[in-house]
């Protein structure tokens, strides 16, 4: 067998660590790029040739007419949305060819998951997770307690309709008697699924056998997360997390390949924090020195890709990033955004917390985090625009010695590094 390349892209933090745009930057030289988990609560930036995209459900290979992409089974996938995230994406690009495969054990995102998650965050009141209000959480507990639909089972015109009024039995007693609200006939979800047959009976195929013969012809092959390590449901900032696994331990069974057929992980960080969405966040800036660093972040600023909320942003934290990295088991790792520093006089990194008086330099338990604050090391800042700048060598040397700083603090190699939102905008070791 000839020798595949696997490597996951995963983050490093809260997510919006830029994975967007190197996946993107790391399909023009792959042949499948693989969503493992998440769904339409993502929000991937991709700027190309062809202008600005968020990407939700799609794959970031989509813009390369040879990549196959895939949703895996570790996905929620909801048909509607997708329809509209590559409808928007064709309204651009009317001629742009891509591959999608749907895979065939991949559940369904329903409407009634969209309302729930929304009802659950109106009764929470004060107390909000902060949900992008997607589904996501009611979708995973259904996929966990057996009950949630896959997509190989809308054909079966029986089959699927028992399946639809079993669900909606259960979803119903909840709809009505716990947040007296109206509820689903199961029929009209049925109306609105069927639709999507000719679709899914072009899209839909066995990712398992795709990817296993895909390494067996050494095929280059991407898996892409969404979100980051401290996000994971397990090992994240529970209960501030998302539903599903973002580890690149995950993307094994959420893909479809064996553990030991991952050969990279790449994971993603950038050069300051952001987080969007409720939950303990240590190196939190407010006022004037947030709002600084949160409209010089990113591209135009650190916005949800998919809410438009404002992120809240803080500097490098080298604890939790340093977690991060370990969680994913990352092999080299990707720093993005260090433009956005570029005005500061002094770069504040955060590399140890203090709880109760005493420092740490270990990820605490989450219920410490409230507890936890900041121990700054000051590093000089390196004053220059360095967008242009394409080789490691070139820039600054403050530069330098921030990315060797964070490099040694994390553990991890820096193999890569983003310095402006564009695809070429890359600097070379
Ligand atoms: P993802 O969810 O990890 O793909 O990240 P998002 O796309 O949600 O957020 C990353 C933000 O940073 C987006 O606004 C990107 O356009 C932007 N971005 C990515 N890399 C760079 C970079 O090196 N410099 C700057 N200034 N922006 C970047
Ligand atoms: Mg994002």
């Amino acid at each position: 067998m000839s020798k595949s390349k696997i490597t996951a892209i995963v983050g490093a933090n809260w997510g919006d660590e830029g994975k967007g745009k190197i996946t993107d930057i790391k399909a023009g030289q792959a042949d499948v790029v693989v969503r493992f988990q998440g769904g339409g609560n993502a929000g991937h930036t991709i700027l190309n040739e062809y202008g600005k995209f968020a990407l939700h459900q799609m794959p970031s290979g989509m813009f390369y007419e040879n990549v196959v992409n895939i949703i895996g089974n570790g996905c929620a996938l909801n048909l509607e949305y997708l329809e509209k995230e590559i409808a928007k994406v064709l309204e651009i690009v009317p001629d742009l060819k891509f591959q999608l495969m749907l895979d065939q054990r991949v559940p369904l995102l329903l409407p009634h998951h969209i309302l729930l998650d929304e009802l659950e965050e109106e009764r929470r009141g004060d107390r909000q997770f902060g949900s992008t209000k997607s589904g996501i959480a009611p979708f995973y507990a259904e996929k966990y307690f057996k009950e949630a639909i896959q997509l190989n089972e809308i054909f079966d015109d029986a089959h699927f309709k028992t399946r639809l009024e079993h669900l909606y039995e259960k979803v119903n007693l909840t709809l009505v008697g716990v947040y007296k609200a109206e509820p689903v006939k199961y029929m009209d979800i049925y109306e609105r699924i069927v639709k999507f047959r000719p679709f899914v009976e072009k899209h839909m195929g066995d990712a398992t056998a795709f990817l296993r013969d895909a390494r067996e012809q050494g095929k280059n092959i991407l898996l892409e997360g969404q979100l980051g390590a401290l996000r994971d449901v397990g090992m994240g900032i529970y209960p501030y997390v998302t539903s599903s696994h973002t580890l690149a331990g995950f993307a094994s069974v959420g893909a479809g390949i064996p553990p030991y057929a991952i050969t990279n992980i790449l994971a993603v960080t950038k050069a300051y924090s952001s987080c969007v969405g409720a939950g303990p966040f240590v190196v939190e800036l407010f006022g004037d020195e947030a709002n600084e660093l949160r409209l010089r972040g990113g591209h135009a600023g650190e916005f949800g890709a998919l809410t438009g909320r404002p992120r809240r942003v803080g500097y490098f934290d080298a604890v939790a990033t340093r977690y991060g990295v370990q969680c994913q088991g990352a092999t080299e790792v990707a720093m993005t955004n260090i433009d956005t520093l570029s005005y500061l006089d002094e770069i504040p990194v955060c590399v140890a917390y203090e709880i109760n008086g005493k420092q740490t330099t270990d990820f605490p338990a989450p219920s410490l985090l409230d507890f936890a604050k900041p121990v700054y090391e000051i590093l000089p800042g390196f004053k220059q625009d360095i967008r242009g700048i394409r080789k490691f060598a070139d820039l600054p040397e403050n530069a330098k010695s921030y990315v060797k700083f964070i490099e040694k603090q994390i553990g991890v190699p820096i193999t890569w590094l983003s310095n402006g939102p564009k695809r070429e905008e890359l600097v070379e070791f």
